[in-house]
């Protein structure tokens, strides 16, 4: 089995600098798209990457207690059920460790090493109208060039360090969870302050407190959290796994989330609400994301939320032993899943360890970093060492920070001034044979993400042949058609308990001046899935070919 210390080689030595498509990023969409390009069509491609390791996220998001919250048995490749009976899983979660072995595994099997460049950033892409070629430049100043060009750079890769006063004169050491040292951190006999309280947050947390001499955790926005239930994998289910290949891969194409569970048809609001209850108890002992699934209208009815967010939060008050902590943590301004619901292993039950304190920022908001801590209104914490469980700036940082400009000097920040554009959440007008993989507009980061990976990946190579086999060079969204997609996404996102939850990533509004768009689309994998397949049947609608 490959280890990552194969991931640590540069393979990439030849000096060729044109190809027929880029790709920027070796995550999970990454490895796929090369493999898909390369080996199914035949074509030159070559693979930038920023790391010195494929992986992605995966590579990067090293802090303790980092895990999936998809079950392991779906969160992987189903393109090949040769791989899928190949590798065998740990655990009902996969870690961190073992998703990389994984991906490392998989770069190995299909050869991928030798077509990726590592540690190479990029810093500018700009389209050549007349040589119809995307010229991109990296930080070490390398040029390349290729008729497509695939963004690949994930969703949540942007780390967002908060702009918070006082940071530079801190005399302790601080990380975010995002950029998390390969070498690990020894909480061992220091004071910990951890900022931000989501899914990272929440994984974080008590693996923290087992070796930390103290954690002190700075909640914002107090969150929904259910019980992971992570245990290791019975020699049953490796059996079953291995011999139902294709029914896990099809199941994970007929679900709302790409998820290995499909959501019930009955509805809270009809439910009686003792029947209710333990229903909603089964979903808790059972754990997991699958909580979602209890009712039907969870997502689509507030009425409905209400009674899973009243459930949460008695759980949370039935966990946490100290009134005060209880209040603050149960104090939730959100529609339950509205803003991405994170699974637990003994988050709340941490509180109750006699050296973890938690710091309510809405009483008291963080003034700045002192030399010696974290310093809100009301109080100085000292620390030795802060952790930024803070987020990133996601779904369109990765892709802007690329600085990518289109036909006639369009510049993908200027297009996206007011909110990201684009035409399926695959091509942005303007900035024709650029494909974003996962990109705003898709479902992305509301689905299991290897599921909406692997659907972009195949419909962009398919995209891709059809092109070749018609003799054309050019696909380029269409405004019009984008701005319909755009409306469709806004319909979607309305028909959800989504844009109730005011502060979230989802719509930008945890970065400072980022515009205030509703980014993935909301509207399920089975039905975007089955648009995108009906526009490639119908001779790429919406799109440009030349
Ligand atoms: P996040 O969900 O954006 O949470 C960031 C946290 O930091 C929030 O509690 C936020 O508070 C707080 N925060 C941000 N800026 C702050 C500031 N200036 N002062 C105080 N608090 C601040 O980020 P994340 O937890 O890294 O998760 C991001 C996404 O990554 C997840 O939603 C999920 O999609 C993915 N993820 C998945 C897994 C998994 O599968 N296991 C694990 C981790 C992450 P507010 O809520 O008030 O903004």
């Amino acid at each position: 089995m490959a280890n990552e210390t194969t991931a640590q080689v540069n393979p990439s030595k030849d000096h060729k600098s044109e190809f027929d498509a880029l790709v920027v990023g070796a995550g999970f969409a990454g490895l796929y798209q090369l493999h898909c390009l390369r080996d199914r069509l035949g074509l030159s491609v070559k693979v930038l990457e920023a790391g010195g390791g494929v992986g992605g996220t995966w590579y990067w998001n090293r802090y303790p207690g980092a895990r999936c919250d998809s079950e392991s048995h779906v969160y992987w490749y189903t393109f090949s059920p040769e791989l899928m009976r190949e590798w065998e899983w740990s655990e009902r979660y996969p870690g961190q460790a073992e998703i990389l072995r994984y991906l490392n595994f998989v770069a190995d099997r299909f050869d991928l090493r030798k077509d990726i460049q590592l540690d190479t950033r990029v810093v500018a892409a700009t389209y050549d109208a007349a040589a119809n070629r995307w010229r991109v430049r990296t930080e070490a100043g390398q040029t390349f060039t290729a008729k497509f060009l695939i963004t690949a750079v994930g969703c949540l890769s942007t780390a967002n360090v908060p702009n918070i006063p006082g940071l530079e004169d801190f005399a302790g050491e601080w990380y975010h969870t995002g950029q998390w040292p390969h070498e690990g951190v020894d909480f061992t006999g220091k004071r910990v302050g951890m900022i931000g309280t989501g899914s990272t947050g929440i994984q974080a947390a008590p693996v923290i407190a087992a070796s930390a001499e103290h954690l002190t955790v700075f909640q914002r926005t107090a969150n929904y959290s259910v019980p992971a239930r992570n245990a290791p994998l019975t020699a049953e289910f490796l059996r079953y796994v291995k011999d139902n290949t294709g029914e896990i891969r099809a199941i994970t194409h007929e679900t709302l989330n790409g998820m290995g569970f499909r959501i019930e048809e009955r509805l809270a609001v009809e439910t009686h609400p003792d029947d209710r209850e333990s229903l909603y108890e089964a979903a808790w002992e059972r754990g997991g994301l699958q909580f979602r699934a209890v009712f039907q209208d969870m997502l689509t009815d507030k009425k409905a939320n209400d009674t899973a967010a009243d459930f949460i939060k008695r759980k949370i008050r039935s966990i946490v032993t100290d009134p005060e902590k209880a209040a603050i943590l149960s104090d939730i301004d959100h529609p339950y899943a509205a803003k991405r619901p994170p699974i637990d292993t003994d988050y709340f039950e941490t509180y109750n360890r006699p050296n973890v304190s938690l710091v309510d920022l809405r009483q008291a908001p963080i003034e700045r970093i002192s030399r010696v801590g974290i310093r809100t209104t009301e109080a100085e914490y000292p620390v030795d060492v802060i952790v930024f469980a803070t987020g990133f700036d996601a779904m369109t940082g990765p892709t802007l920070r690329m600085n990518i400009s289109g036909r006639d000097g369009l510049t993908l920040k200027d297009a996206w001034g007011a909110g990201p554009v684009t035409y399926l959440g695959l091509q942005v007008a303007g900035f024709p044979n650029l494909f974003t993989i996962t990109g705003p507009g898709s479902p992305s980061v509301l689905t299991n993400m290897p599921v909406a990976i692997e659907q972009h990946v195949d419909w962009i190579t398919d995209c891709i042949k059809y092109l070749n086999q018609k003799g054309l060079d050019r696909v380029e969204a269409r405004a019009d058609a984008a701005d319909r997609w755009v409306a469709e996404v806004n319909e979607m996102a309305n028909k959800t308990v989504f844009p109730l939850a005011t502060h979230s990533w989802y719509l930008g509004a945890n970065i400072p001046g980022k515009p205030r768009v509703f980014m993935p689309y909301a509207g399920g994998m089975v039905r975007y899935r089955q648009i995108c397949a009906e526009v490639a049947a119908g001779g790429y609608e919406g799109f440009t070919l030349s």
